[in-house]
């Protein structure tokens, strides 16, 4: 017979399975039973560690403790199986009901819906791990997470509430993360101390017209109990922790969220948004965990005080990049091709990082491969290629789609058009045949493939649709209001005037209103409120894209020229107004400091909007007007996209400016985006933007040659040593490099040396950062050496990086002989009594020096009060 400890390494990973899920009262019964402490407990239960690293902590601590202790575990997961499967045999409606809502579940999420027109995708088979930011726990950026650990307490910023949000923009991958997690779920493979996992769709509930109480959302919209409604529903109030709602497309429900109007009582009926917003905020089915998907506009203070967290998605790394177009192509060569002839076009690979866009180029390799390198520059051209390729497959005559494609299919243009036109501005996604009807849509429309039958369980027995994604809604419509003879130039500037609208209050303005309303019906009229600005935003953005002059020619035999030259104008006109207005929304600079722009996230938008339409003019004339010393764009998601457009719109600035982009996602691709306004750049402000040495390797061979360039800062990315041999190169060869800041990365003491190799042939740099890195004692001494004799240094950082009193002396030398050096960190080291006094005595000869910061190092307090005595610039 086996002893338990032996079980316990047998049965290891299933241990470490069934654990998960029950951590808390494992723990309890070790503490009850005295085999553990509290201070165990903790240490186990750190949120650093995932669920599985905490059940894994918790079978190496019990075998540390002995056979009792094992006896104690092996025991409790018994027990708690047993009555799991208790649960079974005294309710078994329950477990019936169980059964029927996992495959509903299952059934809804094992296919992607985007490949519904042309081919069956099962989501197992194409789903593609997306990138994750945690806003507070910097260390995991961009990994993925697993959905344990999304719903678990890493990163909560308040652990009474319920709800996990995660955000991200239109096309980031939202939808399909969640339908993800319903498969995972539904097959067993995660969330598994969930019992029922309820899944809604805002979208879909948007059309629930009547009151009611929570049992009735949760049977009528996710799953019917043949029998015993009242008992399943009495076991969902009795065990919340067993339960999990997912939310999908907050942002598209119509009403935004409202603290307003709270209930509490589960059999009390209220409109829909109103159980939503207290499901949400917990006053409801308080302890059921919930999980949001939105996009960021339209999540308000209101609704942040009531998440447990919130994680930010990011699309596709490059890597995942490679691994969708792997996965959606059978054919490895096929595969080969659409990655080559990304790498050939960054600009295009930039785009991909979004999942739907990186989906389109695959669903389209064989245009994405006639068309020629470089020729795919914006989105919208992305999105003409979809259109194009739509109509190719549906073709009577394949071969004969010619230059007139768009013609001959222009009737199914405008009549989808209309219809996403109308749904845009009524903030209406689904559409009865009534609403099709009304639009012109026919069959035939339909069966192009833009349009997927709605799975609407309210509007079950009517045949609803609604657009493959929100962007193609989106660009349908901007195809319509160009193309339109009902539109008008009004349309045009209505779609550009948003910020100014808003903040003029005009609250219910309806941008179909600008239509010829005898033409143009209205789709939901009771429906009508404020439109959305993020839809409205992307809808104008490829009306830029589409107006481009490059287009032109493709209109005219569609429309009537004179009025798209028009509309033309008109864009170009708003455009440019918009700028105008952000610039002069400046504040003059406060005496002694640079003129600033802070950028709001419509000046991203405007010159996104700038770049679709390739007009240079345009972007010349509207940056002769900016007179900023320093352009701050922190925190507005910037990533690869964003870089593209920022880059030809900003190199036409007529003076070097201070570019900061901190907190964004620019990333290698981005970085490379940015190169050709690099000349317009003194200083490069890339903090905490997922950056690697690659992308710093071609940023460096950029800004080698380019005398305006003189001071970088890259805290929080993700740089190695094999950065700072490019860094060395540009202290070489640069002599009026300024400052160089690599705080946070993982540089180590090769690194430091690769950087001391430069920094003895520099004579102008004056700040260096190295904060958070691990360059030691060896480092510090390398990085001494170099700068010993400098007369340019002024500021230099080692703050946390393993330097100890070696390091500290090495340290002395720089006092000693530098003439420059004003302030020295060494905060957060193993520095002790013997670096200090090294340091004291190369004080003694020192005046520049003000102060050398020594807080956390290895003193006892009787040395620190001691030392202090000394000189007074030492800090402890
Ligand atoms: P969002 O909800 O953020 O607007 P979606 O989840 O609808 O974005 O994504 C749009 C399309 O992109 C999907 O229909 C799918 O084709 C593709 N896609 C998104 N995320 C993934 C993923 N993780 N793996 C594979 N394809 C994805």
């Amino acid at each position: 017979m086996r002893t338990s400890t032996e079980e316990l390494l047998t049965q290891r990973p299933d241990l470490v399975l069934k654990l998960q899920g029950c951590i808390d009262g494992a723990l309890r019964v070790l503490v009850e039973s005295g085999h553990f402490s509290p201070t165990d407990c903790d240490g186990i239960q750190l949120p650093i560690y995932t669920p599985s690293q905490q059940a894994r902590r918790l079978l190496d601590h019990v075998r540390s403790k002995g056979e009792s202790a094992s006896l104690v575990v092996l025991q409790y997961v018994q027990q708690s199986l047993e009555s799991e499967s208790s649960l079974e045999q005294t309710n078994p409606k329950f477990v019936k009901y169980q059964k029927k809502l996992r495959s509903s579940v299952s059934a809804q999420s094992r296919f992607l819906s985007t490949y519904g027109g042309t081919s069956h995708m099962p989501l197992d088979d194409i789903y593609t791990e997306v990138q994750m930011e945690l806003p507070n726990n910097s260390a995991d950026n961009y990994k993925s997470m697993g959905f344990e650990e999304i719903i678990g307490p890493v990163g909560s910023v308040n652990d009474d509430a319920d709800t996990v949000l995660a955000s991200g923009e239109a096309g980031s991958g939202k939808s399909t993360w969640l339908q993800r997690l319903h498969l995972l779920w539904s097959q067993g493979k995660a969330l598994q101390d969930f019992l029922l996992l309820f899944p809604f769709s805002c979208r879909r509930l948007n059309s629930e017209q009547r009151d009611l109480s929570v049992q009735e959302l949760l049977f009528q919209h996710c799953c019917w109990p043949d029998r015993g409604q009242e008992e399943i529903f009495q076991f969902i109030l009795d065990h919340p922790h067993l339960v999990l709602f997912t939310f999908d497309g907050l942002d598209e429900l119509k009403q935004s969220f409202a603290d307003e109007h709270r209930i509490c009582c589960p059999s009390q009926r209220a409109p829909v948004d109103v159980l939503l917003f207290n499901l949400i905020q917990g006053s409801l089915m308080k302890g059921v965990r919930k999980v949001v998907t939105s996009r960021p506009e339209a999540v308000g203070p209101a609704l942040k005080k009531h998440l447990h967290k919130e994680i930010h998605l990011k699309g596709f790394s490059l890597s995942g990049i490679d691994c969708f177009v792997r996965k959606h192509h059978s054919d490895p060569n096929e595969a080969a091709k659409v990655l080559e002839s990304l790498q050939a076009n960054t600009a295009l690979l930039g785009l991909c990082h979004s999942p739907v866009l990186c989906w389109i180029v695959s669903q389209c390799h064989k245009e994405l491969l006639g068309c020629g390198e470089g020729s795919l520059q914006t989105i919208t051209d992305v999105y003409l290629m979809i259109l194009q390729h739509f109509f190719q497959h549906h073709s009577t005559v394949k071969s004969a789609m010619g230059v007139n494609w768009l013609q001959e299919n222009l009737g199914t243009v405008l009549h989808l058009g209309q219809l996403a036109f109308e749904g845009i501005s009524n903030s209406s996604y689904i559409f009865s045949v009534t609403d099709m009807e009304t639009c012109g849509v026919t069959e035939s429309d339909i069966c192009m493939g833009f349009l997927i039958q709605s799975k609407d369980m309210s509007l079950a027995n009517s045949k609803c649709c609604e657009f493959l994604h929100i962007t193609l809604q989106c660009f349908l419509a901007a195809l319509f209001a160009i193309l339109s003879r009902n539109t008008g130039c009004s349309a045009i500037s209505k779609l550009f005037e948003l910020q100014e609208m808003k903040k003029k209050r005009l609250r219910g303005t309806c941008f179909g209103a600008c239509l010829n309303s005898t033409n143009i019906p209205n789709i939901v009229k009771e429906h009508s409120t404020m439109a959305e600005t993020p839809n409205l935003q992307i809808t104008a953005t490829f009306v830029s894209g589409l107006l481009s002059q490059r287009y032109q020619k493709l209109w005219i035999q569609c429309s009537s020229s004179v009025l798209v030259e028009k509309k033309t104008k008109q864009a170009e006109k708003c455009l440019s107004k918009g700028m105008q207005q952000h610039f002069r929304s400046i504040p003059q600079p406060v005496q002694g400091e640079k003129k600033s722009m802070h950028a709001m996230p419509e000046f991203v938008w405007l010159i996104k909007c700038i770049y679709e339409m390739q007009n240079s003019r345009l972007a010349k004339d509207a940056m002769s007007k900016l007179e900023a010393e320093h352009l701050k764009l922190t925190y507005c998601n910037i990533g690869p996209v964003e870089c593209t457009a920022l880059a030809y719109v900003l190199q036409h600035l007529k003076n070097p400016v201070g570019i900061q982009l901190d907190n964004n996602s620019v990333g290698d691709v981005g970085v490379e985006q940015l190169l050709p306004c690099m000349h317009i750049c003194n200083s490069l402000y890339l903090r905490n933007n997922n950056i690697t040495d690659e992308g710093i390797h071609k940023l460096i061979d950029k800004v080698i040659h380019l005398q305006n360039f003189q001071k970088i800062a890259l805290f929080n990315n993700r740089l190695t040593d094999a950065c700072t041999k490019h860094f060395s190169y540009l202290l070489k060869t640069r002599q009026n490099f300024l400052s160089l800041r690599l705080g946070n990365n993982n540089i180590t003491a090769e690194g430091a040396k690769q950087l001391a190799e430069g920094l003895k042939f520099n004579r102008s740099l004056q700040y260096l950062g190295l904060w958070g890195n691990k360059i030691g004692n060896e480092g510090a001494e390398a990085l001494a050496n170099a700068l010993e004799n400098s007369e340019s240094i002024v500021w230099l950082s080692l703050v946390g990086n393993g330097v100890g009193s070696a390091g500290a002396c090495a340290m002395s030398n720089i006092i000693r002989n530098s003439t420059s050096l004003e302030e020295l960190w060494l905060t957060e080291n193993c520095i002790t009594r013997t670096g200090v006094e090294s340091l004291t005595q190369a004080l003694k000869h020192n005046h520049h020096v003000k102060s050398v910061w020594l807080k956390n190092n290895d003193l006892t307090s009787a040395e620190i009060e001691e030392m202090q005595q000394t000189d007074s610039r030492l800090v402890f």
